[in-house]
């Protein structure tokens, strides 16, 4: 019989079936709206709200809190927390903190939703869904921890949401709250995911990136600007994310607008070298053509210093052998002087007794 699992392994359970649970609820609750209908201004609350949380997500968890791509008043910061919040993806603290870890490891092991790792389905909405990740390491984001309010709306990340849906209530009832807490929601999170699943499989690359990240038109215009995702993950920092005029970014164009009334400011942009990838290549070949020609010029040289050091070498062989040859001429010569000294002593010594006799 099998070991009873631990108390922490079967809270691990119970908390994911129960987040399972709510994630499938909030789904089908959302096919309500086929019996219950709507009007024009239901569908308007709908869209309404994708696009304000869609903002509060893309503007506020991701260029603000996690890249701090622009900066705003203590105030402006509480209200995109909160209106991220009532995406219910989380607190912001958490999700701009594991976001960072994202950026820091690219579809490595150690990068949560990366779809080369652990597949689509679970990049795509897997990982949010699974308790597996839920704490919020204050580490990651000491930055923005600091500020009591951010925290407290982090461990209740779901009041904002409970707030929405009452107000959706106020305004129409049940099917106020299934249009606009229900079916916009559901849209939201497919939207968000999106960024995590399909951005870093299906689309171009404009940068040769160390991760899968790409460039889509269609997910940029359902993440209000996120589909550029190859040229954020390129340079993150940077309050837009479409880098050209035809590359549509809503939450940028918010974020001027908020700027053009100094509700934000200081908006980060990228520099002129990433703005031009033209110039990047034709920089790239002139440089991988001044290292070919230097490569040559070392081996040229190289060659040429061969040469010197063979003919430098015969040259001295050569010298070796003529001071050779003039020692032995020299040791000839000395030995035939010797000789001649030597006969000359002797003819000396025997001519000697002859003169004194
Ligand atoms: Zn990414
Ligand atoms: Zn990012």
């Amino acid at each position: 019989m099998d070991p009873l699992p631990a108390p922490d392994a079967r809270r691990f359970t119970a908390l994911r079936a129960l987040s399972l649970s709510l994630f499938i609820a909030m789904h089908l609750g959302s096919l309500a709206v086929l019996w219950l209908g709507g009007t024009w201004a239901d569908v308007a609350l709908c869209a309404g709200l994708y696009v304000l949380r869609m903002f509060g997500i893309t503007a506020g968890y991701h260029r603000y809190f996690a890249h701090r791509a622009y900066k705003t008043s203590r105030w402006f910061q509480f209200v995109l927390a909160w209106i991220g919040s009532m995406s219910i993806q989380k607190g912001v603290l958490w999700w701009a903190g594991l976001h960072r870890v994202h950026h820091r490891w690219s579809d490595t092991p150690r990068d949560l939703h990366s779809p080369v790792q652990r597949g689509l389905l679970y990049a795509h909405a897997g990982w949010f869904v699974s308790p597996e990740h839920d704490e919020t390491d204050m580490s990651l984001i000491p930055d923005f921890a600091k500020y009591p309010e951010l925290r407290w709306l982090n461990t209740y990340y779901w009041v904002p949401a409970l707030v929405m849906a009452a107000a959706c209530y106020a305004l129409d009832g049940a099917r106020g709250v299934v249009w606009g807490a229900g079916l916009s929601t559901v849209l939201l999170w497919h939207g968000t995911f999106t960024i995590n699943s399909l951005s870093h499989t299906w689309g171009s690359r404009r940068y040769e990136t160390t991760d899968t990240s790409r460039n889509n038109f269609i997910l940029a215009l359902i993440t209000l600007g996120e589909g550029w995702h190859n040229n954020h993950h390129h340079y993150m920092n940077s309050a837009n994310q479409g880098f050209f005029w035809w590359e549509v970014d809503v939450s940028y164009y918010v974020l001027r607008a908020l700027a053009a009334v100094g509700v934000v400011r200081d908006l980060r942009k990228p520099p002129a070298h990433v703005l031009s990838p033209g110039l990047v290549a034709a920089a790239t070949t002139r440089l991988a053509g001044v290292k070919a020609a230097a490569e040559t010029r070392f081996a040229e040289a190289r060659e040429a210093v061969g040469e010197v050091k063979a003919v430098a070498e015969t040259r001295l062989a050569e010298a070796r052998e003529a001071v050779g040859e003039v020692k032995a001429a020299a040791e000839t010569r000395f030995a035939e002087a010797r000789e001649a000294v030597e006969s000359a002593v002797e003819d000396a010594s025997t001519a000697k007794p002859n003169a004194t006799s």
